[in-house]
C-alpha cells in the first residue's frame, strides 16, 4: 500500500515555498520520498533545511512569478540541478482586497499575473520535459473562490476561476500522454494569506461557524491531498479540483 504514495527519486518544483501552504506541502512531499526545488520571491530558507533534515535534496531559488522571464528560469534551475521533473506544485498566490467599485487595473492585473497566467506558462513549461518523459504530475492550487464569487476579491475570485479551468483544460489535452494535472482548492487556512480576515472579529466569527470541522485549517492539512496527487495513488485522476476545506462547502 504504501509504494502507492511513494515519492522516493522524484523530483518536485513547489512554487511560494518559503511559507504558508508552500512550506507545508514542501514538507509533506520530501516525507512521501520528493527532492524539491523551491521557488519563491524571498529565501526559502527553512523549508529547505526542514527537508535537508529529512535526509532529501531541498534547493532554494528567488524567482520573481510577476515576471514572464521566471518561467525559464525556475524550469533550468529545475533540470540543472535534478535532471528532471516529476511534480510541479503551482502553490504560489496573492490577494488584494478591495470593493469592487473601487478595485484599480494594477491590483488586477497582479493578481492575474501571479495566480493565473504564471500557473499556465509554468505548466506549460514543465509539461515540455514531463511529455517527454510520458510521465508528470501538476497540482494546482485553486480555492473556495474557484467556486464562490467571495467578498471584497474580485481579481483573487476570477484568477482561482481560471486556475480551476486552466486545470480541466490541460488534463484533457496532456492525459494521454501520462500526464496528472489535478487542482486542491484549500479552505480556510492560518497563513499570511488570510491575516487580514482572522484579524477581523466579524468575518473571522462568520467563517468559523460555517466550518463544519470548527477550525481554520493548517498548512499539514494539505500534506495528504499533495501527496495523493503527486503519487501513483492518483493515477486514474485528471482534472480534478479535490477541495481540503474541513467541509465549507457541504454546509
Ligand atoms: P502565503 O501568503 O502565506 O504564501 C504565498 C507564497 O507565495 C509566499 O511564500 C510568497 O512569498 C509567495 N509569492 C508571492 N508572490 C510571489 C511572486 N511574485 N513570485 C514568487 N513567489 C511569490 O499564502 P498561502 O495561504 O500559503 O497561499 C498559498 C496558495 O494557497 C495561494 O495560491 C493562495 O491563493 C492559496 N489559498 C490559500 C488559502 C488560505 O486560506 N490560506 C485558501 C485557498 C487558497
Amino acid at each position: 500500500m504504501n509504494k502507492l504514495f511513494d515519492l522516493t527519486g522524484k523530483v518536485a518544483i513547489v512554487t511560494g515555498a518559503s511559507t504558508g501552504l508552500g512550506y507545508g506541502m514542501s514538507i509533506g512531499l520530501a516525507e512521501a520520498g520528493a527532492d524539491i526545488l523551491l521557488v519563491d520571491i524571498v529565501p526559502s530558507t527553512e523549508t529547505e533545511q526542514e527537508i535537508l533534515k529529512l535526509g532529501r535534496k531541498g534547493f532554494s531559488i528567488i524567482a520573481d512569478l510577476a515576471q514572464m522571464s521566471s518561467i525559464d528560469l525556475v524550469i533550468n534551475s529545475a533540470l540543472d540541478k535534478f535532471g528532471k521533473i516529476d511534480i510541479l506544485v503551482n502553490n504560489a498566490g496573492i490577494i488584494r482586497r478591495t470593493p469592487a467599485i473601487d478595485f484599480t487595473e494594477k491590483d488586477w492585473d497582479e493578481v492575474m499575473q501571479i495566480n493565473s497566467k504564471a500557473v499556465f506558462f509554468l505548466s506549460q513549461a514543465a509539461a515540455k520535459d514531463m511529455i517527454k518523459r510520458k510521465s508528470g504530475k501538476i497540482i494546482n492550487i485553486a480555492s473556495l473562490l474557484s467556486f464562490q464569487g467571495g467578498i471584497l476579491v474580485p481579481s483573487y475570485s476570477a484568477s482561482k476561476g481560471a486556475v480551476a479551468q486552466i486545470t480541466k483544460a490541460l488534463a484533457n489535452e496532456w492525459a494521454k500522454y501520462g500526464l496528472n494535472i489535478n487542482a486542491i482548492a484549500p479552505g480556510y487556512m492560518a497563513t499570511n494569506n488570510t491575516k487580514a480576515l482572522r484579524e477581523d472579529p466579524v468575518r473571522s466569527k462568520q467563517i468559523l461557524e460555517r466550518i463544519p470541522a470548527e477550525r481554520w485549517g493548517t498548512p499539514d492539512d494539505l500534506k495528504g491531498a499533495v501527496v495523493f496527487l503527486a503519487s501513483k495513488a492518483s493515477d486514474y485522476v485528471n482534472g480534478h479540483i479535490l477541495v481540503v476545506d474541513g467541509g465549507w462547502l457541504a454546509r
